[in-house]
């Protein structure tokens, strides 16, 4: 248990980013109070019924006043409009900061609506699942992951650090680079990953020959590890590409010439080259599974040794 950090915490979208933050600065009593804003009722009422909030509005605004920390937790494409909503409310000295997954559009919208007297610090906790929505956060999503700050060279230094120690209280270690920077690695390690299987499950979903139960059927071959990147917030991935267009065509480009060299090793039988470029792919999965990053048990740890022996059976 800490003692609290914050007076009174912000948090703006009380889906499955805000409503983790609030049971974790729970449990850890990292602030003395939680206030919350949703646009639809049904997220507000469920937000006291979970008592992640102690008050919860409809307007943004409402909730950050006499707020010290104020946190963003929306998707990234309306930012710079609740960012504008609220500007006029912030107290001198909040600190207000964001979990938005793209990183240089949230700064360029959010920064002009940023009064004098109060930082604006970005961030991006490095950490998810497939769901969404008030009910599906819990407390240990963010326990030794990645949260990545983004200051620029107008951000207060002193405000980082705070932002920084929070995101430590909630587990997480903290990285610090630009918001350029940031794009460009979330581009190939997260963006692109989702569209390819955007892709892929919307492909299959549209063979003729192969009929869906099939798809369904034999889904363990490898499909069904893409169904669940596939299966991530429509508006959250909509947004995601709109706004971090620059850093994932340019990942698309290099993606699809790389596509094209194994298409070319597999027309010309070509067994060496896809042999070395399976074997250094190989090489990264053991190294995150080293960094914690992942577990090595037989598929994802979805499948025990017991449920093995039964399916083969
Ligand atoms: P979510 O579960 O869909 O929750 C989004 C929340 O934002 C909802 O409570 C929604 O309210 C609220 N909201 C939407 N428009 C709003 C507005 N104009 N004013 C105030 N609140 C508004 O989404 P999430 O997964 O928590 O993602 C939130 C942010 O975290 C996104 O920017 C995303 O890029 C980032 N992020 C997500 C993940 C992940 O894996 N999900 C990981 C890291 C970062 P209603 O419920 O009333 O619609």
């Amino acid at each position: 248990m800490h003692s609290p950090m914050f007076r009174k915490m912000a948090l703006i979208g009380l889906g499955l980013i805000g409503s983790s933050l609030s049971h974790v600065a729970r449990r850890n009593g990292l602030v003395e109070k939680i206030a919350g804003a949703a646009p639809s009722e049904s997220t507000r009422l469920k937000a006291i019924e979970l008592n992640l909030v102690d008050e919860v509005f409809e307007d943004s605004a409402q909730a950050v006043e006499d707020a010290d920390l104020v946190i963003l937790c929306i998707p990234v494409g309306v930012c710079g409009r609740v960012a504008e909503a609220i500007g006029a409310s912030l107290s001198s000295g909040a600190i207000v900061t964001d979990v938005g997954s793209v990183k240089s559009e949230v700064l360029a919208m959010v920064s002009p609506h940023i009064p004098e007297g109060v930082s604006f610090v970005p961030g991006h906790p490095i950490a998810g699942t497939e769901e969404s929505g008030p009910e599906a956060g819990f407390a240990e999503l963010f326990q030794g992951r990645w949260c990545i700050l983004t200051p620029d060279r107008q951000t207060d230094p002193a405000s980082v650090e705070k932002v920084k120690t929070f995101w430590e209280a909630c587990g997480s270690s903290v990285d610090i680079m630009t918001a350029e920077h940031h794009d460009m690695v979330l581009a190939i390690t997260s963006h692109l990953p989702h569209l390819i299987a955007y892709n892929i499950v919307g492909t299959a979903s549209d063979l003729e020959e192969v009929t869906r139960s099939e798809v369904i059927k034999y889904s363990a071959s490898g499909f069904r590890d893409f169904t669940r990147l596939a299966a991530s917030d429509p508006t959250m991935w909509r947004d995601i590409f709109l706004n971090n267009k620059d850093a994932v065509l340019e990942m698309l480009g290099r993606f699809s010439e790389d596509l094209s060299s194994l298409q070319r090793a597999i027309r010309w039988s070509d067994g060496d080259a896809l042999f070395d470029m399976f074997t250094r792919t190989r090489e990264i999965r053991r190294r995150i599974i080293d960094a914690g990053q992942d577990i090595s048990e037989p598929d994802f740890g979805r499948v025990t040794r017991s449920s093995i022996k039964t399916e083969n059976n």
